[in-house]
């Protein structure tokens, strides 16, 4: 049995701590759960987050991909990674504002998985 009350107060921790991780910026942003912000992507040390605009919202005015080169001694983790985008003003503009996973292309390049 669905307990709706009790999902909807699991919904409001989780974004409570999402927004204490990265601030304002990720409220209802960021759909990647709380368990996973440690969650290791990558162990190289320079790495490449790519993320591309071929959604219908850029079918008339394309945009360019966007390129993130981070560099750290630590493993990235999803954290990590998601701090810098921020750092970086990352913004997709678009409907795709929903970051809901990170992607492996290869061992130094990675990919941001938009919903909308
Ligand atoms: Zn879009």
């Amino acid at each position: 049995m669905v307990d709706s009350d009790s999902d909807e107060i699991e919904y409001a921790k989780e974004q409570q701590i999402i927004n204490n991780t990265f601030g304002e910026w990720a409220n209802g942003v960021i759909c990647i759960s709380s368990k996973e912000l440690d969650t290791i992507i990558s162990t190289e040390k320079d790495i490449i987050i790519k993320n591309t605009y071929g959604c219908y919202c850029y079918s008339e005015a394309q945009r360019p991909h966007d390129y993130f080169h981070i560099r750290s001694n630590q493993p990235h983790t999803n954290k990590t990674i998601i701090k810098h985008l921020i750092k970086n003003n990352f913004n997709p503009g678009c409907n795709h504002m929903f970051l809901e996973h990170i992607s492996k292309i290869n061992d130094t390049s990675y990919q941001l998985f938009m919903g909308s």
